[in-house]
């Protein structure tokens, strides 16, 4: 296989073909970044490229090999990370304006464990501004394009980790998800991706956006990409006080269990009204799939799913107001010109540097914590919240795993909701619950619609049950047989 075919594959066969010194790490970086020559002015996918890291990287991956040395299952795997991600020395905006020139000083806990696992990274993926929105049209320096279509969006806000993988320039990803930012992008590009539950990855040095709901989760062409990923990633870090203590199990070893004696139940408000008819059929023929793979399937209604959209709404705004804060020209990034004292510093600092949407979520946010609305809004945010969680705990007594679509939609063309903030905001009414209840969630490609766009299908477990998870997840990937490919040979002249 030529080394431009081996980038578009998954991780286990590039491992091969390092192991079997076909080719070496650096040969293997090097193929990406010629790909990214070809296609990335296409696509957007990246702020920033860290040639001199992934080399670096893979330089010391041809070394060990060449000793004979064992290697942590992705060393020398091209990685895209989230442009919100610090990683010493590089660039990390969140795709703000207002960071546009910030340099990482530190590494957050998820890069040192690239670091540790001998992952390049390639460069900071492109992402919706400070990770807020649905459709990556939201960052302050470029859009990023479908590698499937051109003309669509690839879903948001870790847009340009999935676009990456999609076009052949990464391998592997990692992105942030608050209210469904791997899961939507996985599903708009024909990925898979995992959202962890809330504590087992270290959000230390991710930037915050609503810190009760943010995880950092990985992207990948299929499941084990994920499971080996999310091991990588995965773990307790006293640098972040809501990272849990629970053992990270070796998650790609049952990914092949079979399902006999698993219980589906697919979400009754999420799989009957409101679905484009191509996602309707894919979630009865994923049904079906697991039916005839011994799994047994019920129905679960979760009749708080309603409320959801509000909810998440409010939390999220109410702390990204909160986390916000921070950026006021003073400590770092950017700051005004010729203010005429410190008040008009901090006032024009912030109207140059954020964006509209995160502008708006500021405000409405701030209003939602305000005294006087505090009780009515927030406060009432959250014990809907905690009935959501119920809603969960309850449907989780009686099967393993839930089942929905990831999005009603597959991905829509550039520009066609981007003036209306509440139709992108409806996009997620199937992916933020998991975040409210803090519970893990998958999205796995399911087939294709008539326009020839991916379908996603979203995956659910109780909280920690991640390799069950993924165990589902796989038995669906070895029946549908999806394609990832199709954009990855279009797009080459
Ligand atoms: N689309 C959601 C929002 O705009 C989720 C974003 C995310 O998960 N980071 O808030």
């Amino acid at each position: 296989m030529d080394i431009q075919e081996l980038i578009t594959k998954p991780s286990s066969q590039q491992r091969k073909a390092l192991l079997n010194k076909d080719v070496s790490a650096v040969e293997l970086v090097n193929a990406v970044y010629d790909r990214i020559d070809e296609v990335e002015e296409k696509i957007g996918a990246y702020n920033s490229l860290t040639k001199d890291i992934a080399l670096q990287t893979a330089e010391t991956v041809d070394e060990k090999i060449k000793n004979g040395e064992d290697l942590p299952p992705l060393a020398g795997i091209p990685l895209a990370l989230k442009d919100n991600i610090n990683y010493k020395g590089t660039y990390t905006t969140a795709s703000s304006k207002i960071l546009e020139n910030f340099v990482s000083p530190y590494d957050a806990t998820a890069s040192k464990k690239l670091k540790e696992n001998f992952i390049p990274v390639i460069g900071k993926a492109n992402c919706d501004e400070f990770a807020m929105g649905s459709s990556n049209e939201n960052s302050a320096f470029k859009i990023v394009r479908n590698p499937w279509n051109l003309n669509k969006v690839p879903g948001g806000s870790s847009g340009g980790s999935a676009a990456a993988i999609a076009a052949g320039e990464a391998t592997i990803a990692l992105g942030s998800d608050t209210g469904g930012s791997v899961r939507l992008p996985a599903s708009f590009c024909g990925l898979v991706s995992l959202k962890p539950t809330y504590g087992r990855v270290s959000r230390y040095g991710l930037i915050a956006f609503a810190s009760s709901l943010d995880q950092i989760g990985p992207f990948g062409r299929n499941v084990e990409d994920v499971a080996l990923l999310l091991k990588a990633t995965a773990g307790y870090d006293s640098h972040d006080s809501t990272s849990l203590n629970v053992p990270v199990p070796d998650y790609e070893k049952s990914l092949r269990n079979d399902l006999k004696g698993i219980k589906i139940g697919y979400i009754k408000e999420l799989c009957s009204e409101g679905l484009q008819s191509e996602v309707s059929e894919a979630v009865q023929k994923t049904i079906e799939i697991y039916r005839s793979l011994g799994a047994e399937i019920v129905e679960i209604s979760l009749p708080l799913i309603k409320y959801s959209i509000g909810v998440y709404y409010i939390v999220a705004t109410a702390e990204a107001s909160s986390n916000l804060a921070r950026f006021d020209g003073v400590k770092y990034g950017y700051r005004t010109k010729n203010p005429e004292n410190l008040y008009d510093m901090y006032v024009k600092t912030r109207a140059e540097g954020f964006g509209d949407e995160v502008k708006r979520r500021i405000m409405l946010g701030t209003y939602a914590l305000s005294s006087g609305y505090y009780d009515a809004y927030y406060k009432k945010a959250q014990q809907v919240r905690r009935l959501v969680k119920n809603d969960f705990d309850n449907a989780f007594k009686k099967v393993d795993i839930l089942i929905s679509p990831t999005c009603p939609y597959t991905a829509f063309d550039i520009g066609s909701k981007i003036e209306d903030p509440l139709s992108m905001y409806l996009m997620d009414i199937a992916t933020i619950t998991a975040n409210l209840a803090g519970i893990p969630a998958m999205s796995v490609p399911a087939g294709l619609d008539s326009n020839g766009m991916p379908i996603g299908i979203q995956l659910l477990a109780n909280s920690f049950e991640e390799t069950k998870l993924l165990n589902v997840a796989f038995k669906l990937e070895e029946v549908v047989q999806f394609k990832y490919d199709i954009p990855l040979k279009m797009l080459v002249k």
